[in-house]
């Protein structure tokens, strides 16, 4: 029997082992306490190693092409940080940043270092507090409303010049999705339930 606590109401109730595809309600109000989920962590591992690779794609490929007459000029998410900064608007370099690219790299990186011992049934140091930090870093990943800044400006400036989609700007969409995907397909409680009290 192991111990649990409703995520809801708070009520405490033993658990008996579930056998692969049981699911655990509260006996208060009903929710699910646990489900057991053979190989629940490949999915949002697989998603998130996709994520990987689309985040590397994002930063590395070209966002948008401008061409006008004969002139043509490449923009990378690193150029657009730059152009901002050498116009004097530090902060907005710094907030564009931090939630474009250090905290989608760090969740990524944190998620990863927690579900691939988890998939194994291992635990790795640290891996209690990463997770319960990472779930903290979420909201602060913003990269759908940079998404939403460069269609609004695609829009806008297409009277003025021709532009071009470039590859990063698929890589963004797509890391959005596959991001999203992978976070509602992982059930945190798995991962808690990895937690052995220390002897
Ligand atoms: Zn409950």
């Amino acid at each position: 029997m192991e111990l649990f606590a409703c995520l809801h109401c708070d009520l405490l109730q033993e658990v008996p082992p579930l056998a692969e595809g049981e699911s655990a309600f509260c006996l208060r109000c009903g929710a699910k306490l646990l489900n057991n989920r053979p190989r629940s962590f490949e999915r949002p591992l697989a998603l998130l190693c996709a994520a990987a690779i689309l985040f590397v794609i994002f930063n590395a490929f070209p966002l948008l092409t401008f061409k006008k007459g004969g002139l043509e000029q490449t923009a990378h998410v690193a150029t657009g940080i730059r152009e901002l900064a050498r116009q004097g608007m530090f902060p907005l370099a710094a907030l564009v940043s931090f939630t474009l690219v250090f905290v989608p790299a760090l969740y990524l990186l944190s998620l990863l270092y927690v579900l691939v011992p988890a998939s194994q049934n291992r635990t790795a140091p640290g891996m209690f507090f990463v997770f319960r930090w990472v779930r903290l870093l979420a909201p602060w990943q913003m990269a759908e409303i940079f998404l939403l800044g460069v269609l609004v400006s695609l829009n806008k400036l297409s009277a003025m010049a021709r532009i071009e989609p470039g590859v990063a700007l698929y890589a963004l969409a797509a890391f959005l999705l596959v991001t999203a995907a992978a976070a509602s397909l992982l059930d945190p409680q798995e991962v808690w339930r990895l937690w052995k009290k220390p002897a």
